[in-house]
């Protein structure tokens, strides 16, 4: 059956951001949430792998847990076989040849759906999911799991209207084009556990813009990787277009990145692993159909900087805040503060006081600001590190790890006298902020040091009243973060409001949730078209005299 496109020019409802619910006792928000995560901690989800709309169960399965209460099994998950990751890319093909060819205003019709779905049925279950199985707290579910993903689905909606609408000049007699096609192949996504948002934007961004995705989401954020693909389908997503492959990540991997009809990647991760993928990638570029998109977000070390100018209250603020909330598992999360000598004494003291107020446990106890981090090996590792700072630097706060009911690990303030020291340089993604106390009269030297101490330039942020010292911090850290805050903390961006993304070791800066993004997801085409077409070889200035 042939199906007429309707005879308009559409436009998609301006997006704005989703407020924030505060979730206040008494409130109605909190009563739907309390009663969800009642009844989500009794069920134990069998999640299956989906490939083009069917549910597959290999019986070969991982385990979803309560990371502050690892017995507490959540869900049981199938494991893809290599032979099923090539199903998943069989369907992402076959289902590419329709969804590609679909309006681009209906496909933008089931993303905003999806975020309208989120808004009201959906919010209590992915909110619950997102705070028992990655150990959030209720504001940072919402933050995260809602808000900021019912904000990637309705800005990217417009973003690609804005795109499509993008067209080149006419001369007389002749109309001119940009078609932006989906590439062609299908995309694969990557998603990390610590953003629930970031799986359902990497999986259908590229959608949105008429590609077919083969995903992979990360063990540790399982259950609400399946609630976002059940909201998909609850959304009028079609079978196949985005194909959710629960499985070891270097098998799925192995089957993807070998496949010639390979067309992007759209990754959010570690470094290390994004840039094993495109070595994969690089030995194998011969062999593919087209030159594949990379697209990757990936670590930080993120920087707090204080001129002696600073307000000292707003610098401790800045450190808890931006450096403990969710455990630190933020990729933009304050890692490593530079603090002159003046104010030391002051801001170790008010950070300090905070820290030994903050509450650590069970999200579902709301007066808990911090919970477990991730798993057994991010506990290994933020214990190992903290183990070397006992030994080579001063541990002022903190320190402590208990992994026997959860992954717990206290909020850590280390003092370095080395702004070179190991915990000054490398990502650590838990909750450990490493400061060095610097003489009032290195400001500019100071500065150098950081631009130049560690791979990463994701977030980072300057303290400062005397605006002198805000010029020079954003003249002389420009290359040192992608998103740049004054008298801020490094986390926290919003979809419309701050791009996200960093550069050199912290990813390919596409920027998450804006144009420059989806315009990674497709390959224009120009079309010329002249009215009127030319009949005679011969130009006027060859006439005689
Ligand atoms: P990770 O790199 O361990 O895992 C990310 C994803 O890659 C998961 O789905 C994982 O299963 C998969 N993966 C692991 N090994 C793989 C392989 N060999 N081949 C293909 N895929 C593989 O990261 P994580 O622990 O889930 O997330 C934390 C990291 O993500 C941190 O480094 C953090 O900075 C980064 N991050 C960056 C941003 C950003 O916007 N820059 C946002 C969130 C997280």
């Amino acid at each position: 059956m042939s199906i007429a496109s309707l005879s308009a020019v559409r436009r998609v409802p301006a997006a704005v951001n989703e407020p924030v619910k505060s979730y206040a006792p008494g409130s109605p928000e909190r009563a739907e949430l309390k009663a969800r995560l009642i009844s989500m901690a009794t069920e134990r989800v069998d999640i299956p792998i989906i490939i083009g709309g069917k549910e597959i169960r290999t019986g070969k399965t991982g385990r979803s847990v309560m990371p502050f209460d690892h017995g507490h099994v959540l869900a049981d998950y199938h494991l893809a076989s290599p032979e099923h990751v090539q199903q998943a890319i069989d369907a992402a093909l076959a289902a590419r040849k329709e969804w590609a060819n679909w309006p681009w205003e209906d496909r933008a019709a089931v993303i905003l759906k999806a975020a309208e779905l989120l808004t009201t049925t959906w919010k209590s279950t992915l909110n619950a999911a997102t705070m028992l199985g990655q150990a959030k707290t209720v504001y940072q579910a919402e933050i995260d799991a809602a808000c900021e993903l019912i904000d990637f689905w309705r800005f990217n909606a417009q973003y690609a209207q804005d795109i499509y609408s993008d067209q080149p000049a006419n001369s007389p007699g002749m109309w001119n084009q940009l078609e932006y096609r989906g590439l062609e192949g299908f995309i694969y996504a990557v998603s990390p556990f610590n953003f629930t948002a970031i799986g359902g934007n990497l999986s259908s961004a590229p959608a949105l813009m008429g590609n077919t995705v083969v995903w992979k989401p990360a063990s540790t954020a399982m259950l609400s990787g399946y609630y976002i693909m059940k909201i998909f389908e609850a959304a009028g997503m079609p079978p196949g277009v985005i194909n959710f492959v629960p499985g070891h990540a270097a098998d799925v991997s192995n089957v993807v990145l070998h496949s010639p009809d390979l067309a992007g990647i759209h990754f959010t991760g570690s470094t290390a692993v994004f840039q094993s993928m495109w070595k994969t990638v690089g030995e194998n570029i011969a062999n593919y159909k087209t030159y594949p998109r990379l697209v990757g977000e990936t670590g930080g070390k993120d920087f707090i900087i204080a001129h002696p100018s600073a307000d000292p209250a707003a610098i401790a603020v800045a450190i808890v805040r931006g450096g403990f909330e969710y455990q630190g598992q933020k990729c933009s999360a304050a890692s490593r503060v530079y603090v002159p000598q003046s104010l030391w004494s002051e801001v170790r003291d008010r950070t300090i006081a905070m820290m030994r107020e903050i509450k650590m446990g069970d999200p579902r106890d709301f007066r808990n600001f911090m919970s477990a981090v991730i798993d057994k090996k991010a506990f290994d590792r933020i214990a190992g590190y903290i183990g070397d700072a006992k030994k080579g630097a001063k541990v002022l706060q903190g320190g402590g790890c208990d992994d026997s009911k959860g992954y717990f690990v206290e909020p850590t303030l280390i003092e370095t006298t080395d702004p070179s020291y190991r915990l000054m340089c490398e990502e650590i993604f838990g909750p450990v902020v490493t400061t060095y106390v610097y003489p009032d009269a290195k400001w500019h030297e100071t500065l150098e040091i950081l631009d130049r101490t560690s791979p990463y330039a994701l977030t980072g942020a300057v303290f400062a009243t005397e605006r002198s010292a805000v010029r020079e911090a954003t003249s002389a850290l420009r290359n040192a973060a992608g998103n740049f805050y004054i008298n801020d903390k490094p986390t926290g961006a919003v979809v419309g409001q701050q791009p996200f993304g960093g550069a050199r070791a912290s990813g390919t800066n596409d920027k998450a949730g804006s144009k420059s993004n989806l315009t990674r997801w497709v390959s224009t085409r120009t079309i010329k078209e002249t009215f009127v077409s030319a009949t005679d070889y011969k130009y006027p200035f060859m006439a005689g005299e």
